[in-house]
């Protein structure tokens, strides 16, 4: 490392503890695909750019979000808690979120005959009421729970009242292990109420009871479990496994479609939604009724609008009941890997079973642009920078805080520096030696050599000293005359 090197590095671990020790907000704007970001709060509408700005949320639950930028939650537990703000995905994505547990939240759910349970919920939400989730993905959302509770799993919502989610998208693998009476899987939303709107779902859900002993009530939705949310224009394709020694309530947007509770009035709507897929079920009963359809698995109420909705899904109920319904059933799995890397999509693994060609992907990555970059404004001491990216690939777009610069620190002329080098270079043969003290002495030295002041004393003494020498010689041979 030459002394320049070490000065420059030197200057900026300097100047980053000035700005640290001074206050200086350091900022980062969004940058799709990842980057230095720290979350920050404009105009009241907070940015979330990474894990910590997502759990942070729970600390001020009412408030207004907005993503602004893909966020890969791998190596991470989520613990769901109730929302009830605003949350903009701003069409960014959260990879890999992971939950194994129902959050505290804990609501009243009804079944089929208004017997109500104490419930509760796992989601990216446990609950979502009197807020709004828009254009938000969920990728690779990994549920999998297992509780002794009456408890149910959704994609963006376990429990919704009086909220609304629209365009967003969930695509991943639910899975509820229960045995207490009531519980189920939705897509979307576990149970509740409100508005769904240009949703889609990609989903694999699972629900197993695991107690034969008791007749409980389960339900799977591709948007819901069971409730009575409006849906408008969801897209939903579902691989369905449910086993169930109790009473099975399946459909492809909703399980059980039911006004709650007993007495409520309302016009509900269900418009423009595509269903595709397949829920495989049994129901170990001997007072079967095995309720499974392609929109809807049980309507108890029918006052709601119901037009242009179309579905191509497969009713699948199968008769042996002693082995829970899942989807890699295979005895003898034999599992291939093939890595497909990210650029302007996702990267992702791909598992295939070379016994049944059963086929999952998951370990998502972050997309990897390759951006052309262009300044728009160059940063200076006082002032950040901006630069525009525009990817060579697909042309998405982003912009980068530039940080300020950091002011050098004043540099020692260069002929000392040159003289400091050699002097150092003679004594250690190399000038690849570490910082320290010896360094900080000789960069003492050199400043004492070159300071004008000491030049111009040390001058004069040469001056003086040499007219003294000469008129001493002169002096000399003045006298050697005399005497001859
Ligand atoms: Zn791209
Ligand atoms: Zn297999």
């Amino acid at each position: 490392m030459t002394r320049r090197v070490r000065k420059t590095v030197i200057a900026m671990i300097l100047g980053m503890a000035l700005c640290v020790a001074g206050g200086v907000p350091m900022r980062a704007q969004a940058a799709e695909g990842g980057g230095l970001l720290i979350a920050t709060r404009q105009e009241n509408v907070t940015q979330i750019t990474d894990m910590a700005g997502l759990r942070a949320m729970e600390q001020d639950p009412t408030g207004s979000y907005q993503l602004a930028a893909d966020i890969d939650a791998s190596g991470e537990t989520w613990f769901p808690f109730s929302f009830h703000g605003t949350l903009d995905g701003n069409g960014y994505s959260i990879l890999n979120l992971s939950i194994q547990d129902a959050g505290e939240a804990i609501r009243e759910t009804y079944d089929g005959n208004m017997k109500v349970y104490d419930t509760y919920f796992a989601a990216l939400f446990d609950e979502l009421s009197g807020g709004s989730v828009n254009s938000l993905n969920l990728v690779n959302l990994r549920i999998d729970v297992t509780t002794d509770q009456p408890c149910f799993v959704g994609g963006i919502a376990g429990y919704m009242e009086n909220a609304t989610i629209e365009n967003c998208s969930v695509q991943g693998i639910l899975q509820l292990h229960a045995h207490d009476r009531m519980f189920g899987v939705g897509g979307i939303i576990g149970y509740g109420c409100g508005e769904i709107r240009d949703c889609s779902a990609d989903v694999t859900l699972v629900c197993v009871d695991t107690d034969a002993s008791t007749k409980d009530e389960q339900f799977m939705g591709g948007v819901c479990a069971a409730g009575y949310p409006d849906m408008h224009g969801c897209k939903i394709k579902i691989a369905g496994f449910d086993s169930d020694h109790g009473y099975v309530h399946d459909g492809g947007l909703v399980g059980m479609y039911m006004f709650y509770p007993k007495g409520t009035k309302y016009k509900g709507s269900i418009t423009d939604n595509y269903v595709s897929g397949k829920i495989t079920f049994f129901e170990d009963n001997k007072n079967r009724r095995a309720y499974c359809n392609g929109f809807i698995g049980e309507i108890m109420n029918w006052d709601f609008e119901n037009g242009r909705n179309k579905n191509d899904f497969t009713r699948d109920e199968v008769f042996k009941y002693d082995v829970d319904l899942m989807p890699h059933a295979c005895e003898n799995p034999v599992m291939r890997e093939d890595v497909t890397d990210a650029g302007c999509e996702f990267g992702y693994t791909t598992y295939v079973c070379e016994t049944c060609g059963y086929t999952e992907t998951d370990h998502y990555t972050l997309k990897e642009h390759d951006y052309a970059w262009t300044v728009e404004k160059e940063a200076t001491l006082e002032e950040e920078g901006l630069r525009s990216g525009v990817c060579v690939g697909c042309g998405a777009m982003t912009q980068e805080v530039i940080p300020k610069l950091t002011p050098e620190p004043t540099e020692e002329p260069a002929p000392a520096e040159e003289n400091l080098e050699a002097k150092q270079a003679n004594e250690t043969g190399t000038d690849e030696q570490g910082a320290g003290d010896p360094e900080t002495i000789e960069y003492e030295e050199g400043a004492f050599i070159t300071n004008p002041v000491i030049v111009l004393l040390i001058s004069v003494g040469f001056v003086a000293g040499a007219c003294l020498i000469l008129w001493i010689i002169r002096k000399g041979s003045k006298k050697e005359e005399e005497r001859e």
